[in-house]
C-alpha cells in the first residue's frame, strides 16, 4: 500500500528548490532539453551550471526574496515548479518517503505561532 504523504507542497514556499546543489544528470538534460524543445548542449548551458565535484552539473538559481536564491524554474509569485513535467529525477523523489522535514517545522510553528502564512527562511532538511 503507497504511504500516506504527510506534506502539501501547495502551503510551502518551496524551501527544496532552494538547495543550491540540485544535481542533474545527462539523462535529466535530455529530458530539459526536449522539455524546452532545444538540444541537449543548449540545455546543459542555458539551464545548468558546474557543481563541485568533476563533472557534476547542477541547476541554475535565479533570486528569491525568501532564500536568498531559488531554482530558476520555480515562479517566486505562485511558488511551484513552472516544469512540473520535464524536472529532474532528484525533484521527483524528493522527499521519499511520504514526509518532510521541513513541512513538519513549518506547521509547528505557524501552529505555535498563530500565523498560517509564517516562513522559515533557515534550516537544512
Ligand atoms: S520543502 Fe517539502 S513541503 Fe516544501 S515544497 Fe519541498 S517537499 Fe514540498
Ligand atoms: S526543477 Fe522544479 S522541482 Fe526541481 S528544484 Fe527546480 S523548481 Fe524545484
Amino acid at each position: 500500500m503507497a504511504k500516506r504523504k504527510l506534506y502539501d507542497c501547495s502551503k510551502c514556499p518551496g524551501q527544496c528548490c532552494s538547495y543550491a546543489r540540485v544535481i542533474v544528470s545527462d539523462f535529466d538534460i535530455k529530458r530539459l532539453g526536449k522539455y524546452f524543445g532545444i538540444s541537449e548542449k543548449q540545455a546543459r548551458e542555458k539551464h545548468t551550471k558546474a557543481g563541485a565535484e568533476p563533472g557534476e552539473r547542477i541547476l541554475r538559481h535565479h533570486a528569491d526574496e525568501h532564500f536568498g536564491t531559488i531554482c530558476k524554474f520555480f515562479d517566486r509569485d505562485l511558488r511551484r515548479c513552472t516544469i512540473y513535467e520535464g524536472r529532474p529525477r532528484i525533484c521527483r523523489e524528493f522527499p521519499g518517503d511520504g514526509h518532510c522535514g521541513y513541512y513538519d517545522f513549518l506547521t509547528f510553528e505557524r501552529t505555535s505561532q498563530e500565523d498560517p502564512d509564517w516562513i522559515s527562511t533557515t534550516g537544512n532538511w
